[in-house]
């Protein structure tokens, strides 16, 4: 602050700001800087009056700012003054006393004869309009967490008080960004009767801070009592939380590891689900005071004005800091962005400045933003690395639901084993949390004026008279849904790893038994650029190694994945049969974990429809169409490309050109089981005669699922070929027990939805090597 001082003199600014309200150092600089002028009066003036800079005795006679302007005004031609302003803030509100420091300012600018410096010493930061531009702002510099603790060190020795030594650190973190007397003056508040410094009287500091953040007017200080035990589901949400937490509370350990400063996060999802309730678990979880981002305040009427807005509104965060920074409804900022004209112009600026300070923002501010409604974000705002993850919170699941329940009714003082949760989660489906919320509300308060004790059947009956949230906004949601779909974010509830650890846990013994198809039932198939005679394709593709089922998937092995047999055709070594598109998927992802394979598919459910997304092996979540199998390395479906690749012969038949139009043979009764032999059913794997690469009745006994990925780039430029959005899609090959000949050849294809279940549908799995 003094070289400072010093420097704003020396450069002549005619008005300093100094951003304190410690009035003592301030005399003391003041002091120690002007000895260096020689001809040289200091004048100080107080909400009371003039002063006597050096006895502080008030004079009677002057006693508004505009007089004592006019007495010493023209001193400035004689000597050097120097007029220090305490506490004026209502003063310099007076315009006919701005214009005068306007006055003054001017002329010591331009007028070399003249040397008039004022010095403001005031808390606020709003310099008025008119005065700014010959004003230079003096912060005090904020002490840093071993200033501070050094600070509470010596202000416990000297005052004799006790402390505890692990506190000192957590003390100091919270008193982060109050200057050196607030932070005097908050010690001094938590002491307790008995002298002793204690962090259970960390409410005085956050009540201090809520001070600061008042005066900035568009942010609020959240009093919150959530914990992140409070929220029902989202598992997946709340273990990334934790693991944030971990890093923001020890930051600096966390910083000299390597580990990057936690962003923040972006919640976006359906209301009443959880948003707010998460930002205020979070700051619990944290540790820190909540600060409210109010975008409606934000967003000032004039031109220029939002964009301060969003300085002051950051740079207060950053001196409570460490702290969260609530936006809530962040959406609201974004209306408007696509319109042309000023309007749209300053949200762009708006958020271009606040991505900007996200991104480079190494302080402890942690930022959770919530939105309902995502349609109108630029693309640029959820670009990967802006936050350092957007979550999407849907409708809690029946599990999460019933959770939900539990919660608000022992947050209401009911035993649980009164109520069958279980049983009202399954009665709430497409209920949101905050519904829950209200229909045990509704059904206490009805209880209680009955004044009988709250049964069952009284929320049962609440949750068929309550419109959820689901239905009320029926047509809003849909929308809300297409977009989420459309920007693929992560679930809050499930993780992959979830997923994974459920199915491990279901199959923890299931190891040894697969064992063999890991390796022995599985060919490997050397990849080719593959231009086959009898293909459907034309193009050649598969140009990496595969290791494929020996056999198409038997009952035996599916049952020990899967727990059931759906087959119509019972015998552990027949294939099974009666399996969906999907299934098989699920199938091969829970086949890939129990191998120990990253899984291929993810498979999320949406109003009863189901969604395929690929999990690359670099962690990437890609679209069908994008997918590049190569990254991939558990179990899986073939494309259909890759199976005609294997059923053909692979490499062998390139080398041999035998070109047969069944897998193995020109003439089917020797490979394949079909209508003409099978008897209607279907046969244990492996018994007529494999392919030229050891694999057996891709041609015949039940047609195999083939993965499409719908992609026209993948499949030939066939202009009678269109994509018309029809679930009755290619994806079946090799014909089966029931199918004519002329089905069963390698080109051949079948077109079914993926949901169908059929006694003539199997398949087969492979992965890439
Ligand atoms: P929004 O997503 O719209 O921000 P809120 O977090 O405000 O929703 O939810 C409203 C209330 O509903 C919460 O205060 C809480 O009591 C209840 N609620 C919502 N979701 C959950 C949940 N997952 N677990 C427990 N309570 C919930």
């Amino acid at each position: 602050m003094k070289t400072n001082l010093k420097k704003y003199l020396r450069a002549r600014r005619p008005i300093i700001w100094c951003n304190t309200n410690n009035y003592d150092e301030i005399d003391s600089l003041v002091t120690e800087i002007t000895t260096e002028y020689t001809n040289k009066v200091i004048y100080e003036f107080r909400a009371l009056g003039a002063i006597d800079f050096e006895t502080k005795e008030i004079s009677e006679e002057v006693k508004r700012l505009y007089d004592f302007l006019e007495t010493i005004y023209s001193d400035g031609f004689e000597k050097q003054v120097f007029l220090i302003l305490k506490n004026v803030d209502e003063d310099i509100k007076n315009v006919e006393t701005l214009a005068y420091l306007k006055r003054i300012a001017e002329l010591n600018y331009k007028n070399y004869n003249y040397n008039f410096f004022t010095i403001i010493v005031t808390n606020s930061l709003e310099i008025p309009l008119e005065i700014e531009d010959y004003t230079s702002i003096l912060e005090e510099r904020k002490l840093d967490e071993e200033e501070i603790s050094s600070y509470i060190f010596e202000f416990c020795k000297k005052n004799e008080i006790k402390f505890d030594m692990n506190e000192i650190k957590d003390i100091s973190i919270l008193l982060k960004g109050l200057k050196t007397l607030e932070i005097n003056h908050v010690l001094n508040m938590m002491l307790e009767e008995d002298r002793i410094l204690s962090i259970r009287n960390k409410h005085i500091i956050i009540k201090e801070k809520g001070q600061l953040i008042k005066k900035s007017n568009i942010l609020e200080l959240v009093n919150f009592k959530e914990k992140i035990e409070d929220i029902g589901g989202l598992q997946h949400l709340k273990k990334w939380l934790n693991n944030k937490s971990i890093i923001f509370k020890n930051l600096e350990g966390a910083k000299n590891f390597g580990v990057d400063t936690p962003k923040g996060v972006l919640l976006v999802g359906m209301p009443g689900c959880g948003k707010s309730l998460a930002a205020k678990a979070s700051a619990r979880l944290f540790n820190t005071p909540l600060l409210r981002l109010d975008i409606g305040r934000l967003l000032g009427k004039y031109v220029g004005e939002s964009e301060h807005n969003m300085r002051e509104a950051l740079k207060t965060a950053e001196s409570i800091s460490p702290c969260i920074l609530w936006i809530d409804e962040i959406e609201k900022a974004f209306s408007g962005i696509e319109q042309s004209g000023g309007a749209s112009d300053i949200t762009k600026r708006l958020f271009g400045h606040f991505l900007t300070w996200l991104q480079e923002k190494e302080s402890a501010v942690f930022v959770v933003a919530t939105a309902n409604d995502i349609s109108s974000f630029p693309p640029e705002f959820l670009r990967k690395g802006r936050f350092d993850e957007i979550f999407f919170i849907d409708f809690p699941n029946e599990q999460e639901r019933e959770r939900i329940f539990e919660i608000h009714l022992e947050k209401r003082r009911k035993n649980l084993k009164n109520f069958d949760c279980l049983k009202l989660a399954k009665e709430t489906s497409g209920y949101c949390g905050a519904d829950i919320e209200e229909v045990i509300k509704l059904s206490i308060e009805e209880a209680f004026i009955k004044n009988k004790e709250l049964v069952i059947d009284n929320l049962l009956k609440n949750i068929k008279e309550i419109e959820p949230l689901s239905l009320t906004l029926k047509d809003k949601i849909k929308v809300m849904r297409e977009n989420i779909e459309k920007f693929r974010l992560k679930d809050a509830s499930k993780s992959i790893q979830d997923d994974i650890d459920e199915i491990i846990k279901d199959n923890k013994n299931i190891d040894k038994d697969i064992e063999f198809l890991k390796n022995k039932e599985l060919v490997l198939v050397k990849g080719e650029n593959y231009k086959a005679a009898n293909s459907y394709y034309n193009k050649n593709r598969v140009n990496y190694d595969l290791k494929v089922g020996k056999y198409q998937v038997t009952q035996n092995i599916w049952q020990k994945i899967m727990k059931n047999n759906p087959s119509k055709f019972l015998g552990s070594e027949k294939p099974v049969d009666s399996v969906s598109w999907w299934e098989a998927l699920e199938f091969c992802n829970k086949l890939s974990i129990a191998c120990g394979l990253d899984p291929v598919y993810k498979i999320v459910i949406r109003e009863e429809r189901k969604f395929l997304n690929i999990i690359q092996l670099d962690g990437k979540i890609v679209s069908p169409e994008n997918v590049n199998f190569k990254k991939t390395e558990g179990f899986r479906l073939p494309t259909e490309l890759e199976w005609e690749w294997f059923a053909s012969g692979g490499e062998i038949n390139l080398q041999n050109d035998t070109n047969y139009s069944f897998s193995g043979s020109d003439v089917l009764q020797k490979v394949g089981w079909f209508k003409e032999n099978s008897l209607n059913e279907t046969k244990r794997v492996g018994l007529k005669h494999s392919n030229q690469i050891g694999i057996y009745d891709c041609s015949g006994n039940v047609w195999e699922w083939c993965f499409d990925s719908f992609s026209e780039d993948k499949l030939p430029l066939n202009k009678t070929y269109i994509y018309n959005g029809s679930e009755n899609r290619n994806r079946l090959r090799g014909g089966s027990w029931d199918s004519l000949s002329l089905d069963c050849r390698i080109s051949s294809r079948g077109k079914l939805s993926k949901t169908v279940k059929s006694s003539r549908i199997g398949f087969r799995v492979v992965r890439t090597v």
